[in-house]
């Protein structure tokens, strides 16, 4: 697989002292397709390294954040998810939040729009607070098509 390799490689460029728990979290978050937690992530290691602890897994996802590696979605439930970034600098997107149930989607399919809005905010902040932005995060947070269909109901049943 020439993604995980990739990721090795830039870990190990990026990481003055490369640890095998950092190779483990990081195999963990290549191997799934959604955004986990620390505690998702220290569950999924335990059984094959039970000499890993669950402070170290934060600190690492922290870590990781900072150097660009992973995304962070700050959830609802106050842990915060991570998901690897996928290539150099690529695969940027946005996400909405599902308040009830945790849900978190991704999606890629900006609108011309939203492009456009997001770079005019970019120039402004930039300009107004000499800042030089690098990347940004936004996140909608709301009610999934699930969860909203349940809220109706739970609406129509107070009536
Ligand atoms: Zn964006
Ligand atoms: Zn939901
Ligand atoms: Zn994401």
């Amino acid at each position: 697989m020439q993604g995980r390799y990739n990721w090795r490689r830039r870990f190990r460029a990026q990481c003055a002292r490369w640890t095998l728990p950092r190779e483990n979290i990081l195999d963990v978050l290549s191997r799934s397709s959604r955004h986990l937690s620390a505690k998702d992530i220290y569950g999924s290691l335990y059984a094959m390294h039970p000499g890993i602890g669950l402070t170290t897994v934060y600190r690492t996802l922290e870590l990781m954040s900072r150097l660009g590696l992973v995304h962070r979605v700050s959830a609802v439930d106050g842990q915060a998810r991570y998901a690897l970034r996928k290539g150099d600098g690529g695969d940027h997107h946005h996400h909405l939040i599902c308040t009830k149930c945790g849900k978190i989607i991704d999606y890629r399919d900006f609108m011309p729009e939203e492009l456009e809005l997001v770079r005019k905010i970019e120039e402004t902040l930039a300009r107004k607070h000499n800042f030089l932005i690098q990347d940004h995060n936004i996140e909608f947070l709301g009610l999934c098509d699930k969860c909203r269909s349940e809220h109706k109901s739970d609406i129509m049943k107070e009536v």
